[in-house]
């Protein structure tokens, strides 16, 4: 199995499958995603033909210097997620101290996701449905829930009586698991620079337009 890397040329090179279908790189179909890379398919029998390498982020600059288009239209995708991973060191919620001290006896908790801009859909915590919290949301991970529970059972212990996960915010925190089931979601498709895993699926991975 050959491995190319991203802005190696594969597009144009002709792969010969096993089933006898020859095609041009370009042509082959996205199969399985990794972190690291990605398969490229036969579109005649679905056979692997060859590996694909993401770039990292500094290939992915040195490229848009030397002129790559694809490559400076990346470049974009790369920016903004720098941008929301020092946005998020700087306000996830990760302390009791961020949160408030509330009054009520019964403390219901719930989270979505707010999308004043598409580019920066932030993860909210509401309880009792004022909001107290709102860090960037990231798609596919669970780990903002994971997170933030222990930190209000502490803050508030059995005050604490439940919470719930809105439309959006389980889109998030799901991923394509909620999209495979495909449940509705009033909620648009991240952005690809929302995605919190390496840059090779954040920038590259998953081909929103189809
Ligand atoms: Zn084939």
């Amino acid at each position: 199995m050959d491995y190319y890397d991203y802005y190696g040329g594969w597009r144009e090179k002709t792969f010969s499958c096993l089933c006898g279908w020859d095609e041009a790189g370009g042509e082959a179909e996205a199969g399985e995603m990794f972190d690291e890379l990605g398969e490229r398919c036969c579109t005649k029998c679905g056979e692997r033909v060859f590996m694909l390498n993401w770039p990292t982020a500094t290939q992915v600059e040195v490229a848009a210097f030397a002129g790559n288009e694809e490559a400076t239209r990346q470049l974009v995708d790369v920016g903004q997620r720098q941008t929301r991973m020092a946005r998020a060191a700087r306000e996830d919620l990760i302390s009791v101290d961020q949160l408030p001290d509330v009054d009520a006896e019964d403390i219901r908790a719930s989270l979505d996701v707010e999308s004043e801009s598409e580019h920066n859909p932030e993860m909210c915590l509401f309880l009792n449905g004022t909001i107290v919290h709102r860090e960037p949301a990231w798609y596919e991970g669970i780990e903002p829930l994971v997170r933030m529970l222990p930190i209000l059972q502490e803050k508030y212990g059995e005050r604490l009586h439940s919470i719930s996960i809105g439309q959006g915010a389980s889109l998030y925190l799901l991923g394509s698991a909620l999209q495979l089931a495909h449940l509705p979601s009033r909620v648009g498709r991240p952005k690809r620079a929302q995605w919190r895993k390496p840059l090779s699926q954040a920038a590259l991975g998953f081909d929103w337009s189809t």
